[in-house]
């Protein structure tokens, strides 16, 4: 390996679902290896087997495979450095600490649960609700610093549960460089002494996760910043082994849309809009909304995430995974949280499906339009209504007029514009209408024009209740398109129906 090779990962747990963070997490990843012609690796890191999520792993798999982000490295995939299921490594951590051990960076301690509760009681009536097992509590407890070797020695060939803790060194300060938040420096007197390796022959996610950063050859650890307090202990566990270490990147939190507080798995539905990618139902039949079943297109998802944190510098909003690969870096990478804005999201998926092709989006509605419209119908609607659509299903919903007659005609236009003279023009401007020979949404528009003209009126006299005749709402794409695809007939009698039914409710009120 080349020494400056760009090595990443993206390393979860399989304990539920992968939340939108979390992609964002993989995402700047994936970007940082493509902007620098790296590698991009999945280690599944399942060393606690009581949070073991039946399911998890195959949705993180489904989500990066609906988003286009597809690992260099991996489960499934293969590598070099596999396997990458920390389970399946189980053999490889404990020489590391039993090297710990050896060196005396690490102990054991034979405390059982109970012991251990009640010196986290005892503190707490002493006023100390934060017991911690550190540099100055562990030598009241039982563990291979304060017991005779012998004793030790017997223990241990007893199979007396143990677990290895690290011996937290007192008053260092340990320093590293973050790539996005500069020097961090934290005192070890703060950090406690944690379970490395437990009885049960796994490692705890500290161990494992810097052995296999290692034995992986990460070159950058990019992850979320709930992840930043361990970071002192994995630099200390670093330097014990004698192994260099990798650079360190926390990206900032994802913020709840007021700014208030992380966005949480539970707030999406609460707030209304999804925080996972894919719809995920809990064994308790509980279900967790995603992005990919609400109707967003993967490429809005992703570059709304892309934007949670990260900007270009430039006013450019829409990137496509590639365009991100070549835009990305750390640098632009904010300290501060993220706020989420659920709002921006739409607009990104308005955006893509602005940008997606009539032709195309015909194709993704197939099933949803009503029987008997010819394909060239199929795609004029779509190019009508794309305009004012989210999601690919507005363009049938928002566009119900364009195969059924109006049912109804919205009230509030109807009292607002509807004057006492409104029923006279429209019927003048059906004269015009009946005379065309021409009816496409050029020449009515020209025709349209000059009657206006003629009648001295604004757009918005005739224009409106038009609308409303037609359609039976006060708002859409452009009338004359509308009334060029339904074609004159149809629009005569609509205009016709519509009149009396108006006329009637005006006779009521
Ligand atoms: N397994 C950790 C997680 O679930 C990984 C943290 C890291 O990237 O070091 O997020």
């Amino acid at each position: 390996m080349s020494l400056n090779k760009v090595r990443v990962r993206f390393a979860p747990s399989p304990t539920g679902p992968l939340h939108m963070g979390g992609v964002r997490t993989a995402l700047y990843n994936y970007l940082f290896a493509k902007k620098h012609k790296g590698t991009f690796i999945l280690r599944i890191e399942d060393t606690d087997q009581t949070r073991f999520v039946k399911g998890a792993q195959d949705y993180i798999l489904d989500s990066f495979k609906w988003c286009g982000i597809t690992p260099d490295e991996g489960p499934g995939i293969g590598g070099e450095y596999g396997p990458y299921i920390q389970s399946e490594r189980k053999d490889i951590y404990q020489k590391y600490a039993q090297i710990l051990i050896d060196t005396d960076k690490a102990y054991y301690a034979f405390d059982t649960s109970d012991e251990l509760a009640k010196m986290r009681d005892e503190a707490k009536k002493m006023g100390m609700p934060n017991w911690q097992y550190n540099g100055v509590s562990r030598m009241n407890m039982r563990n291979s610093l304060t017991l005779p070797q012998s004793e030790v020695d017997t223990l241990i060939a007893n199979n007396t549960p143990y677990v290895i803790r690290m011996k937290m060194p007192r008053n260092e300060d340990v320093r590293f460089e973050d790539e996005i938040r500069g020097w961090v420096v934290v005192n070890t007197n703060n950090l406690d002494d944690k379970v490395l390796f437990k009885s049960d022959g796994m490692p705890t996610y500290h161990l494992a996760n810097i052995v296999d950063d290692h034995a992986m050859e990460i070159s950058h650890v990019i992850r979320g910043e709930e992840w930043l307090p361990s970071a002192p202990l994995h630099v200390l566990l670093y330097d014990a082994l004698n192994w260099k270490r990798p650079k360190f990147a926390h990206l900032p939190l994802l913020l709840r849309p007021d700014g208030n507080g992380k966005l949480s798995k539970r707030d999406g539905d609460r707030l209304g809009f999804p925080v996972f990618p894919l719809d995920w139902t809990t064994i308790e039949g509980e279900l967790y909304s995603g992005y990919r079943e609400k109707g967003y297109f993967p490429e809005a998802f992703i570059n709304m995430l892309a934007f949670l944190g990260w900007n270009p510098g430039t006013q450019q909003e829409i990137f496509s995974l590639e365009d991100l690969s070549n835009a990305f870096s750390l640098a632009r990478v904010s300290k501060g949280g993220a706020k989420f804005d659920p709002e921006k999201t739409k607009w990104f998926q308005q955006q893509y499906i602005r940008s997606t092709h009539d032709e195309d989006l015909a194709n993704m509605l197939e099933k949803h339009f009503p029987k008997g419209l010819s394909n060239s119908e199929k795609v004029t609607v779509c190019s009508l209504m794309k305009e004012r659509a989210t999601f690919i299903e507005d363009i049938i919903k928002d566009g119900a007029y364009l195969f059924d007659r109006p049912k109804a005609y919205d009230e509030k236009v109807l009292a607002k514009k509807w004057k006492s003279h409104t029923a006279g023009l429209i019927k003048d401007w059906v004269k015009i209408i009946e005379d065309l020979t021409d009816f496409t949404a050029t020449n009515l528009e020209s025709k349209f024009k000059a009657f206006l003209e003629e009648k001295e009126l604004g757009f918005g006299a005739v224009l409106l209740p038009f609308r409303l005749l037609v359609t039976g709402v006060g708002a859409g794409p452009g009338m004359f398109d509308i009334s060029e695809f339904l074609g004159k007939d149809e629009v005569l009698e609509r205009i016709e129906s519509g009149l009396l039914h108006i006329e009637e409710i005006k006779n009521e009120a």
